[in-house]
């Protein structure tokens, strides 16, 4: 007999084919089926959408609907559940994606390329390699032996029991080194000793920056459930790696799912316990394609399969601090205050493993430095103290490359790149000019382009710059162990080839370095145990930027970083540990905060501030971004698309929709803070409300007449809607 089933297929964003088609197939497959359908001329991948029909259904038995035939469906693998569909759903629904999009993107593309026997054998494969690792861990020799879980502080072991008798979700906020990662692995332990069926989601910002991790959650399980029961998911695996990682957490084989945020689409079908560590961290937020947030839909995910939910971070979002909270920050404490329901249990560790303090903030005001001062003559002579007694030492600068800026005293010519609003940054390794936008690289020029002036002024300074005057400043320092003086810097240049930056942590943590520099990359989640100062330069871009946001990613960068010294307190260190900062602003309150450790004080003054401007977590946003050859025709688009909206609000006012037109407030079509990369001109429209549910439904709607439009529109346009985007 033949049936109609509806399969959700990768259905092009632009495109208008409807999502899901329509298909026959011989068999009734269940909801969630894996198959492979024509399209056009092509095969591609599909997921059973709906229950499937019998053809003889005489309202579906018209001779003018032909429907094609499904190819296959792949055999031997369970089908996806109704909650991963759902997920999905959602997911397509409230960040306005097509479902076929969403659905098709979440699963490996190598599905596709296999038969059902190819994925039976993989799957025998697992098995016996899991058998064999079992057997082998049930005698294991000494060395070998399984890393002991270590007896929980105090705060931890409190910790472990609140999420043992709640139902969460949980805001673990604990300084850095309070040794979250032991409370989640703890959590790990004791839900699969309950349930030896369960599964649970680790999720990181990037796995690569933290290889320790990894190793340390095999090691930790290997005797319980085998070193196989782990399965690890992020962008760079091979197709083949992602599909047998993706085979082991569907088939429930992989009891711990350690990923990036892509993971957060993984089928899991026994998911019990979710863990979003450093969930703060802006690369939770998918930049393409679907726009979605990995820790908002974690949380979404969490109550749709009663898995429980744990948010980790010393320095949270604001959005996730926000709800923790059950009283809204007040100006001033004369007030009454105001009493809200705290959507997330808030888990407070604020002490160190062992007790070790937190860095002291020493701040050098360059305002009375020389000018073009890079390092300040009291922060060279503390790292020299540090180095010569055998301390470590890390310098932050959030910038790579030698110098991001050449200037022309002659003519004003700097080294612009003509297809994007940025510069070209000098690099001296390989003496060219790189747009970090377009990757646009040139020689350096040996001489002024415009007017042949040969003295080229470099302005600024990158990671590159940073070793080379450092190696300078320090020429006349002796160790006491009379080995010369060892700087590394790791950045995204240091690191491109694949393994380097493991290597280059391993260096750090034998202790064979004395300076770390870098950016970012070396702020991150690290347990550096011998780093007794960190400094971090040319901070203040950050504390005028005109995205609401920048205050709040430098602060936490401070934090994160500062957090990487002194977290081994039986380290002996001559004197206290130490964060310093070079700016000119020593009087912003930002470093207050920092000098007491405050990310409360920090969180709700930015809080007070955010709620009397009405802005995010108090209202949500959604930004239509336009891209076209012209910044005149992007801005077009957008001032056509907002000359809707009024009638869209007002029919959605007569509908009911909508309770009044103050509720969503559309702005006027800006040029991007990056107006142009690779010669495309980029523009936004920024779109709010205080209710998310009617920002909702009305971007739907407004959708709709966005592709009439685009599609009617002279010039070549391509746009997206970002929902709670990270950067304005
Ligand atoms: P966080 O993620 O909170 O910054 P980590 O989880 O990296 O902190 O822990 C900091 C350090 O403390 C690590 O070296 C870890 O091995 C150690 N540690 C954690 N818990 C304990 C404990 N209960 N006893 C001893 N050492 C611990
Ligand atoms: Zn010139
Ligand atoms: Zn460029």
């Amino acid at each position: 007999m033949t049936h109609i089933l509806q399969v959700l297929i990768h259905t092009p964003a632009h495109s208008n084919l409807p999502s899901p088609l329509s298909y026959t197939y011989d068999l009734p497959l269940p909801v969630g089926s894996i198959v492979k359908v024509p399209l056009g001329k092509r095969e591609v991948l599909g997921v059973v959408y709906a229950q499937a029909q019998e053809l003889s259904d005489p309202r579906l038995n018209t001779p003018e609907i032909k429907f094609k035939n499904i190819i296959s469906h792949v055999q031997g693998l369970g089908p996806l559940q109704a909650n991963w569909l759902e997920l999905v759903a959602f997911t397509a629904s409230y960040y306005q994606r097509s479902l076929g999009e969403v659905a098709i993107a979440a699963l490996p593309t190598q599905l596709k390329a296999l038969t059902g026997e190819q994925i039976q054998k993989r799957l025998q494969k697992w098995q016996s390699k899991q058998e064999v690792a079992l057997k082998q861990s049930a005698h294991l020799d000494e060395d070998l032996s399984p890393v002991e879980s270590k007896a929980p502080s105090p705060e931890q072991e409190k910790a472990i029991q609140i999420i043992e008798h709640h139902e969460g979700p949980f805001l673990l906020f604990g300084s850095t080194g309070s040794g979250k990662t032991e409370v989640y692995l703890k959590c790990i332990e004791t839900l699969l000793s309950k349930d030896p069926c369960a599964q649970a989601l680790i999720m990181v910002p990037e796995i690569n920056l933290t290889p320790q991790l990894e190793n340390t959650i095999r090691a930790r399980f290997r005797n319980s459930v085998g070193v196989h029961a782990m399965a690890t998911m992020h962008s760079e695996l091979t197709p083949a790696q992602r599909l047998n990682a993706w085979l082991a957490a569907h088939q429930g084989y992989a009891k711990i799912i350690l990923g990036t945020r892509m993971s957060i689409f993984a089928s899991i079908p026994n998911l019990k316990l979710i863990i979003v560590d450093e969930e703060h961290d802006p690369s939770y937020k998918q930049q393409e394609g679907a726009r979605y947030s990995a820790r908002d839909l974690a949380v979404y995910r969490g109550a749709l399969s009663k898995a429980q939910v744990i948010l980790g971070s010393a320095t949270p979002s604001l959005e996730s601090w926000y709800h923790s909270l059950d009283q809204l920050p007040l100006a001033n404490k004369d007030q009454d205050s105001v009493a809200k329901r705290a959507r997330y249990l808030r888990i407070e560790m604020p002490t160190r493993i062992g007790g070790a303090s937190l860095p002291d903030l020493n701040r050098v005001d360059m305002n009375f430095q020389p000018k073009y001062t890079l390092f300040s003559p009291p922060l060279i002579k503390a790292i020299k103290e540090r180095v010569e007694n055998s301390e470590q030492v890390l310098i932050l600068l959030n910038r790579r490359g030698y110098s991001p800026v050449l200037y022309c005293s002659g003519c004003g010519w700097k080294s612009q790149c003509n297809q994007c609003s940025a510069f070209k940054v000098f690099h001296k390794a390989d003496r060219t000019l790189r747009c970090h936008h377009c990757g646009d690289t040139q020689k350096v020029p040996k001489k002024c382009p415009t007017c042949s002036n040969q003295d080229i002024m470099m302005l600024g300074m990158g990671t590159e710059r940073l070793e080379e005057t450092l190696l300078e400043a320090l020429s006349d320092l002796r160790k006491t162990d009379h080995e010369s003086l060892k700087i590394l810097r790791i950045d995204a240049d240091s690191t491109k080839t694949k393994g380097s930056l493991e290597i280059q942590l391993d260096l750090v943590h034998s202790g064979e370095i004395d300076v770390l520099v870098g950016t970012q990359m070396i702020a991150k989640g690290h347990d550096f145990r011998r780093v007794t100062l960190v400094a971090a330069l040319e901070v203040d871009s950050a504390l005028y930027s005109n995205d609401f946001r920048s205050t709040e990613r430098l602060f936490a960068l401070l934090m994160q970083a500062a957090g990487r010294s002194g977290r081994d307190v039986n380290f002996n260190a001559a004197q206290a540990c130490e964060l310093w900062v070079q700016t000119f602003n020593p009087k912003h309150p930002v470093f207050e905060y920092l000098k007491n450790h405050d990310y409360p004080g920090f969180a709700n003054n930015q809080l007070l501030e955010r709620q009397t401007a009405n802005m995010p977590p108090f209202c949500f946003q959604a930004l239509i971004k336009a891209e076209s050859r012209s910044q005149e025709n992007a801005q077009k688009f957008l001032n056509e698309i907002k000359a809707l909206t009024d009638s869209i609000l007002q029919s959605m006012m007569t509908r009911g929709h909508l309770p009044s037109l103050e509720h969503i407030f559309v702005y006027s079509p800006v040029p991007m803070n990056m107006r142009k990369i690779a010669n495309v001109e980029r523009a936004q429209l920024l779109i709010e409300s205080l209710s998310r549910k009617h920002l909702q439904l009305f971007l739907t709607e407004l959708k709709e007449s966005m592709h009439l439009k685009s599609q009617a529109f002279t010039s070549v346009i391509r746009w997206v809607i970002d929902i709670d985007p990270h950067t304005l």
